[in-house]
This record gives structure tokens, C-alpha cells and sequence, in this order.
């Protein structure tokens, strides 16, 4: 029997030879999965020579070639784990490339790997993943192939240095001032090797020499001092293995990825083939090697610093990469750019934001992201599902996930699944199942005989209308008691300060103006007698106060009295006072003037602008008063001082009764307060629970407003990468955050979903609400019409958002 192959990125230039190569071995191998990104066309021609069992398009549009084409990014998994496939050969460009290799390695298969950027991304991620599955890796990489021919057969032991080969591509010889500004045209004349356009662009910056040093170092497990590169223009010789006796080993050959992938395919074994060109050393003539000069190739020196640092390193010098090489293929950059962003981004080190985060949130983040994703969409989908239930409808099946089932039962009519593709699920009820968007997904047509009278059409107006909303109540109730669970449970944080900062004067009402005579550093023991140990204390005590109210202070012997105003609103107002705390900076969001600054989790701020800063409170007026004006920081982080310049940006307070100046300066970095966590009782916790879920159903109510009367910021709309890069964050920074960071998104999608837009349930609601008002349904054929036109709207500001994350990323 033939092996069967799954060719992942078939239409690039590793795919094609990858079909030339199968092409001569038809009876050892068969081709049973095709996957392209958007070249449609050369795709089904494809498919039609070979009639694969699977061909997935990514992007697909909305064309049907009628060859059973399945659309979208989960085809890459699903063509990568398909049964019959033994060997998935990975041709894809670029970080898309990851999941597919992990989950082929998952499943057991032998992964022939072009797709270096992966391995650099997470190499450990990778090797764990064979780990667990029993799959394997074979590089196909010229190479990676050269050495693992060399070592093939040898212990492991026996090696001691690799050497690697580089042409030193197109500007091997230029001067370093003319190749930054070279262009995109002199960039692609490879002189050796003719490849897809990134891995052509990474052999000018030898950008492509570094990712292979670290592909190296996870593939054959050798230290990074021990491969070394030479520059050798002719490209004969792919690679040299040193072994401990002095030995060594080369493989040599015409430059062809041809042998390599048929090495990849046929490992440890050779078999016999005619395709390429066959080597002659008289032909080759001479060989030539130098030593690479690291100031001509500055991204190559960044790679291998990254590579040594390691940890998420060379992920991030990865991610900078392939953001920097699309925007010079786009000509928005000049060639010298792409070494500066890598240069920059790598730098930057370990604090949040930048093209770094690209990376995270693919390998580091994926589950957490996934999960957040994945368990909202199901709770939403619960909620419909149960009133649907409730009120009689006929459910067909109520599936957590999407795709074919892992798990399936059924009880009555309903079938119950849980699905492979863990981004979300889905509810199918009598007269809807034709309207699902994403067909394929949900996994077809369901058992049951449908009873029209009890489809959801014929349900009165107010049952449908409970159906719809249940879905985003569902979401608002889960935010609800996250929190209440986290306040009763794991407790609400606290700051953990009885100190005085600043009293605000202007704020003082007539009966407690003796407030002002508190001074910075003044501790407060006790208001009314009951001792208080947090600044929520303090808050509690004066807000439940009322009339006469002492306030011991710590080395006063008389107490303070003052009369607090008897009206609760009044008494808040009147809170002027502000804790003592440092300036020290907790959570910085990705992409803002902080992040950018280098500002990082855990930096005390001692200076700002040249003023000595005491308290967060001096840190943050010296920056509402510096709106677009650079403030130097210096800051005290480990052992050593570290001086920057952050230029907070202009803001302005929606609402009038903000204390901070119009505008003010903002830089996106929270503080780290000393906290203590307190439980609170149940019922305070329950009263708690809703005023939070009430505040952030406003918050998110009021910025979607701003945005619809345009003064919302473009910038402001984060998309998925945001998300992502929050959660991702806020799930390291412990279970509670993350939760707590979950309930907000949960409200977001609540709110978001009730928008009036035809496929959003505002939209199902619009259309039952116009019902309601006409008496009769609106026509089916103009529901459509909307429905394609609320697809797009949602699809442009999913553009927009998904834009502005990767703005964010390299701004
Ligand atoms: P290419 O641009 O010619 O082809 C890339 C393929 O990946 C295309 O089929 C495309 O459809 C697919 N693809 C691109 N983006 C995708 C996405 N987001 N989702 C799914 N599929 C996507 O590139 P190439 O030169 O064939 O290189 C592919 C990989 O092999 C790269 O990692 C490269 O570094 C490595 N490699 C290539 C060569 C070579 O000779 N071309 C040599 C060694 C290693
Ligand atoms: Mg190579």
C-alpha cells in the first residue's frame, strides 16, 4: 500500500516541488490532502490531477469551484490530522504553520518540516508534542536534510559542531548603506535558490541563516555555540557534521529542494529517483567559503543573540521578522527597516506589546485564548438552547464545539455533541437548521424527523424573543457570577494602605475641613473607633458614616472630628482624601506609550521629568500635566536604574466631574499597589457581584456609543490579537485575573450582540420587534438581503479591528 501524504501550502514553491517530487513515486506515496492559501485556481488544478480525498482552501471567499472545497483556517488541522495521511509535508510561510504541526505531531505522523518559523516560535512546544503523540519531525529544510544525512546512523554523542552553509544572498558584496536601500525587485534576485518571497527576503538579511540556526539547535539538540555558519556562494554544499574524533562530513549537490524532500519522505531509507539533475564536481567547479561579516548582516547578529537569550526570545525576533518583511514586500518600508523593527522589537525584552506579542499569542497564549473563546461561545449558546427548550421548541442538537463530534448521545429528540473544534458550538432548532452561516461547521443534518408545528417560526412572538435573548443573558449572568464567585471565594484585592497622599481641599465641605490638616504620610488607625487595615476600609467606614465621625491618627494624640454631609451622593463627593502608595507599575498595555517607553511590570518610578516621585499620585499628575509632551523616567528595576522617555497622549474624560486635567496625559500602565485579598460575605458578595456587572455593562455600553457618534477612536477598537494579548497576559498573571478579565469579555459580547445588525441576535430581535409592529413576518427574501448585509458590516469592523491590532503591533 501507498503511504498517503498531506501537501500543506501546495501551491507555494516547497508545495509544488513537493508534487514534482510525488509525482516520480506514485506507487510509494499517494497524495491525500491539499491545502493553499488563496490561489484557488492552481489549487483545483491540483486537486484535479491528483483527487486528493481532502483539498482546503484558508481563504477561501465565498466561490465554490464545486470540487468539494473545504474553506477556512481549520482546514489545515483537519488535512494535517486526516486518517489516511502518514506524512504531512508543511509548506506553509510564516506562524500559520503551527497548529498544523502540532497537531500532526499529536496524531502520530511524521511531520516533513519547511516550516521553519515554527520550530523557533516554540521549539519546545513542538518536541513536546511528539513527544506525547509519537509523531516526528524530518527536516526539509536543504540544510537541516544535508546534516541529518550526515549524522543518520550516528550516537547522538559522536557529534561536535555543525557547520551550516549560506550564500550570503544578493547583497553579499554590496556595501551595507546601499543595501538599506535596496528594493524589493533586487531583494527577490536570489543568486542561487529560487524560493517563495519571505524566505528569499530572509536570505538578504540572513535573517533565514539565524531561524535555521535555532531550527538546528531543537532538531538535533546541539548547544548554540556549537553551529557555526560560513558564507559559500555557490551553494553546493548544504551542510558539514563535525564528530568528536575531527572528522567531517558534507553533503553536497546541485541546489535542488527536490532531494531533500524525497529524503524527507523516504528517511532513513534512499530510494531510487531521476528527477534532478545529476552532480558533477567538474561542473561545479570551485567552491569557495567565507567568513560571514556580522556588520553587513546586523539581523542575522540579533537572530543569534536572540537564540542564546532563549525563552520567548526567538519567537519574538521571529514575529518581528515576519511583520517587518510583509511591510517592506509592501514597499511601506525601506530593506536597512527590517534589521532596525527586529532590532527594536527584540530589544524591547521582555515587556508586553510590539510584534512580540504576535508571537505569544500564538504559542504562548493559544490555549488560554482559546479557552476564553470557546467557553462564551458555549455559554451563550447554553442560553438559547434552554429557553429554546423551555418554551417547546424542537432542538435538534445542542453541540459544545464545532465540526464532526468527539462525543455524541441523545436524549428524546436532541442530540448532544461535543465537537472537535473547541472555538465555541452551537444550537439547531426545527426551522432554523437551513439558516446556520457556517454549515460544514456544524457538523450537518440531525436525526430526528422535524415536527413543523413546534419549529421555532411557528413559536408566538414573545417565546422566539425570549429564545434570542437568552443567548447574551446567559453572558451577562456568567460575568455575574464569575464575580460573585471571586468576591465570596477568592476574595476581592485590597489596597493595602491607611496612608495619606494628598487631601484634596477644593473637595472639603464645611464640616470637614479639618481633613486639611492631614499631611503626606499621616496613617490613619481608626475612624470611629473600629480599627482599619486597607484603604477600602477607610472608603467603607467614611461612605457608611454619617454626621459626627472621629479619625485617629497614628502620633496625634487628639482624634479629628469632622460632620459628614448626611446625604450618601454628597458624603462620596466629599472623599478627598488619597493614598500613600508607590510608584510602582503593575499591568502595561500592550501598544500604548508605556509599553513602547519600556516601561515594565514590577519598575519603580522614582523620577519623572526631572522631580523626584514619592507616590503613584506624584507619577500620575507629573503625566496628566504632560499631554504629547515627553516626561524622562528614570526607574529602579532589579539592581540598576533604568532611564526613558515616555510622551503620554492626549485624553479627555468623558464625563465632567473627573478630577484629571482637559486633556490629560494617559501611557496605558496600571499601578502595583500592595494588596490584600478579603473575602467578602455572601450576600455582599452577591450586591457586589451586580454593581460590578452593572459597571461594566455601562462601560461597554458607553464606549460603544462614543464609537457610534464618532468620537471613538478607530484605535480604540481592539480585535482579536488584543483580546488575546490580554488574556494571554491576565492568565499569567493568575487564575483570578484571568477570570476577571473573561467576565468583562463575556459582557462585551453580550452587549456587542445585541447590536441592531442582521446576524447578530440585535438584529433577530429588530426583525421580530418589526413583526411585532406589522403583524405579520418580514419577507424571507428581504431577511436575507439583510442578513448579507450585516455579514458585511460585521466583517469590516472585524477588518478594521483586526487592522488596528497589527498597527498597534510595530507604532
Ligand atoms: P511560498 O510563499 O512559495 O508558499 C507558501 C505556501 O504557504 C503557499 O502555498 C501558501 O498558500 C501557504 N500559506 C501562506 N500563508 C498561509 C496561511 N496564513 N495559512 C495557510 N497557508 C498559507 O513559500 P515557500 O518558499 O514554499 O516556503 C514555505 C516554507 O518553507 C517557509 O517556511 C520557508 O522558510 C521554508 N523553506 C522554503 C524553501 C524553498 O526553497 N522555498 C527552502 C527551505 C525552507
Ligand atoms: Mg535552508
Amino acid at each position: 500500500m501507498s503511504v498517503g501524504v498531506a501537501v500543506l501550502g501546495s501551491t507555494g514553491s516547497i508545495g509544488r516541488s513537493t508534487l514534482q517530487v510525488l509525482s516520480r513515486q506514485r506507487e510509494r506515496f499517494r497524495v491525500v490532502a491539499l491545502t493553499a492559501h488563496s490561489n484557488g485556481d492552481l489549487l483545483a488544478a491540483q486537486a484535479k490531477e491528483w483527487q486528493p480525498a481532502f483539498v482546503g482552501l484558508v481563504n477561501g471567499g465565498a466561490r465554490d469551484s464545486g470540487l468539494g472545497i473545504r474553506k477556512g483556517p481549520d482546514c489545515l488541522v483537519d488535512a494535517a490530522t486526516h486518517p489516511d495521511v502518514r506524512i504531512v509535508v508543511n509548506g506553509i510561510v510564516g506562524a500559520a504553520g503551527l497548529e498544523a504541526t502540532l497537531a500532526a505531531l499529536r496524531a502520530g505522523k511524521r511531520v516533513a518540516l519547511a516550516n521553519k518559523e515554527t520550530l523557533v516560535m516554540a521549539g519546545e512546544l513542538v518536541a513536546q508534542a511528539a513527544r506525547e503523540g509519537g509523531g516526528e519531525i524530518v527536516p526539509v529544510d536543504s540544510e537541516h536534510s544535508a546534516v541529518l544525512q550526515c549524522v543518520a546512523g550516528r550516537r547522538p554523542t559522536e557529534l561536535a559542531r555543525l557547520i551550516l552553509t549560506a550564500s550570503g544572498g544578493p547583497f553579499r558584496t554590496w556595501e551595507r548603506e546601499r543595501a538599506s536601500r535596496a528594493t524589493v525587485a533586487e531583494a527577490l534576485k536570489h543568486p542561487t535558490w529560487s524560493m517563495g518571497k519571505k524566505i528569499t527576503v530572509d536570505s538578504a538579511t540572513l535573517v533565514n541563516k539565524a531561524l535555521e540556526v535555532i531550527e538546528a539547535h531543537f532538531l538535533f539538540d546541539v548547544e548554540y555555540d556549537r553551529v557555526d555558519v560560513v558564507i559559500h556562494p555557490q551553494s553546493v554544499i548544504h551542510g558539514f557534521a563535525e564528530f568528536v574524533d575531527g572528522s567531517v562530513l558534507a553533503q553536497v549537490g546541485f541546489p535542488t529542494m527536490e532531494l531533500p524532500i524525497l529524503y524527507a519522505l523516504t528517511h532513513p531509507d534512499r530510494v531510487p529517483d531521476q528527477g534532478v539533475r545529476r552532480f558533477d564536481p567538474v561542473a561545479a567547479g570551485a567552491l569557495t567559503f567565507e567568513a560571514l561579516q556580522p556588520e553587513r548582516f546586523p539581523a542575522y547578529v540579533v537572530g543569534r543573540e536572540a537564540a542564546r537569550v532563549g525563552g520567548m526570545a526567538p519567537a519574538r525576533f521571529n514575529a518581528a521578522n515576519e511583520v517587518a518583511v510583509q511591510l517592506f514586500l509592501e514597499e511601506r518600508i525601506p530593506f536597512g527597516r527590517i534589521a532596525e523593527i527586529i532590532e527594536r522589537v527584540v530589544a524591547a525584552d521582555t515587556h508586553h506589546g510590539d510584534a512580540t506579542s504576535l508571537a505569544d499569542v500564538v504559542a504562548a497564549d493559544a490555549a488560554a485564548r482559546r479557552l476564553a473563546h470557546g467557553v462564551l461561545i458555549s455559554v451563550h449558546e447554553f442560553g438559547h438552547f434552554i429557553v429554546a427548550k423551555l418554551v417547546g421548541i424542537q432542538v435538534l442538537r445542542f453541540s459544545l464545539g464545532f465540526g464532526r463530534p468527539l462525543l455524541e448521545w441523545r436524549r428524546g429528540e436532541t442530540e448532544y455533541w461535543i465537537a472537535w473544534i473547541p472555538l465555541g458550538g452551537y444550537v439547531k432548532m426545527a426551522g432554523l437548521e437551513e439558516e446556520g452561516m457556517v454549515g460544514e461547521l456544524e457538523g450537518g443534518k440531525a436525526d430526528a424527523a422535524i415536527d413543523p408545528k413546534r419549529a421555532f417560526d411557528k413559536q408566538p412572538l414573545w417565546a422566539r424573543m425570549a429564545v434570542i435573548l437568552a443567548g447574551v443573558t446567559m453572558n451577562v449572568l456568567f460575568a455575574f457570577a464569575v464575580y460573585v464567585g471571586l468576591y465570596a471565594v477568592a476574595g476581592v484585592p485590597e489596597r493595602a494602605t491607611t496612608q495619606i497622599d494628598t487631601v484634596r481641599v477644593d473637595l472639603l465641605t464645611p464640616g470637614t475641613q479639618a481633613l486639611a490638616t492631614l499631611q503626606r504620610g499621616d496613617r490613619i488607625l481608626r475612624i470611629d473607633g473600629a480599627s482599619v487595615t486597607t484603604w477600602e476600609d477607610i472608603i467603607r467606614r467614611f461612605v457608611g458614616s454619617k454626621g459626627e465621625t472621629r479619625f485617629e491618627i497614628a502620633g496625634r494624640p487628639q482624634p479629628l472630628t469632622v460632620r459628614l454631609p448626611a446625604d450618601t451622593v454628597a458624603r462620596l463627593r466629599a472623599f478627598a482624601l488619597e493614598p500613600l502608595l508607590p510608584a510602582r507599575i503593575g499591568f502595561v498595555i500592550p501598544g500604548e506609550p508605556a509599553a513602547r517607553a519600556g516601561l515594565r511590570n514590577g519598575d519603580l518610578v522614582v523620577r519623572a521629568g526631572g522631580d523626584t516621585v514619592r507616590s503613584w499620585s506624584d507619577l500620575l499628575r507629573k503625566l496628566w500635566y504632560s499631554p504629547d509632551r515627553p516626561v524622562e523616567l528614570t526607574v529602579v528595576r532589579g539592581d540598576s536604574l533604568v532611564t526613558m522617555t515616555v510622551t503620554p497622549r492626549a485624553e479627555t474624560d468623558p464625563d465632567s466631574a473627573s478630577v484629571r486635567p482637559k486633556p490629560f496625559g494617559f501611557i496605558g500602565a496600571e499601578g502595583n499597589p500592595p494588596q490584600i485579598k478579603r473575602r467578602l460575605p455572601i450576600t455582599t458578595a452577591v450586591r457586589a457581584g451586580a454593581s460590578q456587572t452593572a459597571f461594566q455593562t455601562e462601560q461597554v455600553i458607553l464606549s460603544v456609543k462614543r464609537f457610534v457618534v464618532g468620537q471613538g477612536k478607530m484605535r480604540d477598537l481592539g480585535g482579536p490579537i488584543m483580546i488575546a494579548q490580554v488574556s494571554g497576559q491576565a492568565a499569567r498573571a493568575g487564575l483570578d485575573r484571568f477570570l476577571m478579565i473573561m467576565a468583562s469579555i463575556s459582557i462585551g459580547l453580550a452587549v456587542l450582540n445585541l447590536l441592531p445588525i442582521p446576524v447578530l441576535d440585535g438584529g433577530h430581535l429588530m426583525f421580530l420587534i418589526a413583526e411585532g409592529i406589522r403583524r405579520r413576518p418580514l419577507s424571507l427574501q428581504l431577511r436575507l438581503r439583510l442578513t448579507q448585509v450585516g455579514m458585511l458590516i460585521v466583517l469590516a469592523i472585524m477588518v478594521l479591528a483586526i487592522g488596528n491590532d497589527v498597527f498597534r503591533l510595530f507604532r
